[in-house]
């Protein structure tokens, strides 16, 4: 035609590895005559702003999955202000919301900044972005949109009580711990597993959130028989079972994990751990939920499933970190070969066998390794619904929204050496397929939200911690109840914090 086709970057910002996401938004783009430019992971706002110049692009998207990816992400849209430019930002990525995008991010650059929820929205929304006669009309519906969620935003945040968190903690969730079932590990200390092969795994994989990866909306395994869709549904289950297939014949991807479980006791919000020899070893620091409750109901923290000193049981905790090595090679076999479906395939494969580890380490933990559940015989269905006794939560998660959490749990497992994990500069982990988390096996132990929180917590979290508070808000900024005195998050300076014991 007489314009050339327009010009998308698209890159997964500093600290954060996932890129499936944005991998299936390049090939969308691709297919509908976009030329796209994609900068990869761990891409620091600098590299983003000497490219989107170096190659005059149309619009820039950045992509990320962990919290801290979100202050990247501010800082990015700072940098582009800073800078003078006028190149649209896309906003995408599982932790990345129109909220946030809206409250954080669009009132950092003067030009359009919009959240596209998934892939398929990608298409209209660089089309509209790009377009002569669209651009401005498109840029002022959706400023004016984000208008609105800003008003709501702050007007939510009026109106939400907090209590001080000595209340919050008068209000913990009180279990009977003269009459609570304590059962002593079986082995205790730290386990690594080698020997677990993709084979172990299949039976265990959740395919649910494999087909939400592709975008392919519906519940499983319903979604086979949909009249839609289910056609290219039973196409990409098959692809992803012949690579499984492959996988295991040419020993192409590699499971290795490690698990540990340790004398515990709470003390006060932290959850202080101990070696066989009652040494202390790690302290996991917990968050507790700060909202005004309905009468009955209590102002939980992870702490709360752990018995206290005070209550003279000695209980116990556990830890894990799981990987699948080999993706990153692999995926990158297939795009030399320019096969980015079966690029993506392999990455969304691996996120699900590293899912399926941890289903398969905390069976074994439950039934042997801890042994407080000896007898459980539960099918995938009934562990996939999470009819066991016990919880995984996993730090970044809603009970636990701090990363810097992981780096004692990486510390007390030594996970580089016994699963080849790695955190990045902002607690992403490494290899990109890696779970982690710790292990309550108290039978009231439950996952929750934590919700907003006070600057009376953080202080105090603060000082628990050993960290400065202002360090403190900006790996929480998502989750605080208010605005952060201090230098505004977003400056791309985070450093992870050293593990004490
Ligand atoms: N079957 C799913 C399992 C992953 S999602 C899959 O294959 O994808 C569920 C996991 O997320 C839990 O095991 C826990 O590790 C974490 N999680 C979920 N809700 C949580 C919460 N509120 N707090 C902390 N971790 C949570």
């Amino acid at each position: 035609g007489a314009r050339a086709r327009a010009k998308v970057l698209l890159a997964t910002v500093k600290g954060d590895v996932h890129d499936i996401g944005k991998n299936i938004v390049g090939v969308v783009l691709g297919c509908n005559d976009y030329e796209v430019l994609d900068l990869g992971v761990m891409v620091p706002a600098e590299r983003i702003l000497a490219a989107a110049r170096e190659h005059a692009v149309d619009a820039i998207g950045v992509s990320g999955l962990i919290t801290p990816s979100l202050d990247e992400m501010v800082h990015v849209a700072r940098e582009l202000e800073r800078a003078g430019m006028t190149t649209p930002l896309l906003i995408g990525g599982a932790t990345t919301s129109k909220v946030h995008t809206a409250v954080r991010i669009a009132p950092a650059y003067s030009a359009p900044v919009v959240h596209v929820l998934d892939a398929s929205r990608s298409v209209p929304t660089v089309s509209a972005l790009v377009s002569a006669e669209q651009r401005d009309a498109f840029a002022a519906e959706v400023a004016a949109e984000y208008e609105e969620v800003r008003d709501r935003y702050a007007a939510r945040n009026r109106t939400q009580t907090l209590l001080p968190l000595a209340a919050a903690r008068a209000n913990r969730l009180a279990l009977d711990w003269d009459a609570a079932p304590i059962t002593p590990p079986k082995r205790p200390g730290v386990t690594p597993f080698t020997d677990v092969t993709v084979a172990d795994l299949r039976p265990f994989i959740d395919w649910g959130p494999f087909f939400i990866a592709w975008e392919l909306k519906g519940k499983y395994p319903q979604l086979l028989d949909d009249a839609r869709v289910g056609a290219q549904a039973r196409q990409l289950l098959d692809d992803a079972n012949a690579l499984l297939d492959r996988a295991e014949a040419e020993g192409l991807l590699t499971p290795r994990g490690v698990a540990g479980l340790f004398a515990a006791h709470a003390e006060g919000d932290d959850l202080a751990v101990f070696s066989e020899h009652g040494e202390r070893v790690a302290t996991f620091h917990t968050l507790r939920q700060q909202t005004a409750k309905t009468p009955g109901k209590p102002n939980r923290a992870l702490a709360d499933f752990v018995a206290p000193a005070e209550s003279g049981r000695t209980d116990a905790l556990g830890a894990f970190v799981v990987s699948i090595h080999g993706a990153e090679a692999l995926a990158a076999r297939f795009r030399a070969d320019h096969d980015d479906y079966h690029a993506i395939l392999t990455q969304a494969l691996a996120d699900r066998l590293a899912e399926a580890f941890a289903e398969y380490l905390h069976a074994r933990v439950r039934k042997d390794l801890w042994g407080y559940a000896p007898d459980e015989n539960l099918s995938n269905d009934d562990l996939v619904r999470e009819r066991y006794r016990g919880i995984r939560p996993a730090p970044g998660y809603p009970a636990q929204p701090d990363h810097t959490e992981k780096v004692a749990l990486f510390r007390l497992l030594d996970a580089e050496t016994h699963a080849g994990a790695g955190l990045t500069e902002h607690l992403a982990m490494t290899p990109p397929a890696t779970v982690c988390g710790l292990y309550f096996a108290h039978p009231e132990a439950a996952y929750f939200n934590l919700g907003p929180l006070g600057r009376d917590q953080i202080e105090d979290y603060a000082r628990r911690k050993g960290m400065a508070v202002e360090e403190v808000e900006r790996w929480l900024a998502p989750a605080l109840a208010y605005e952060p005195a201090a230098a505004p998050s977003g400056d791309g300076a985070m450093t992870p914090p050293v593990a004490r014991v």
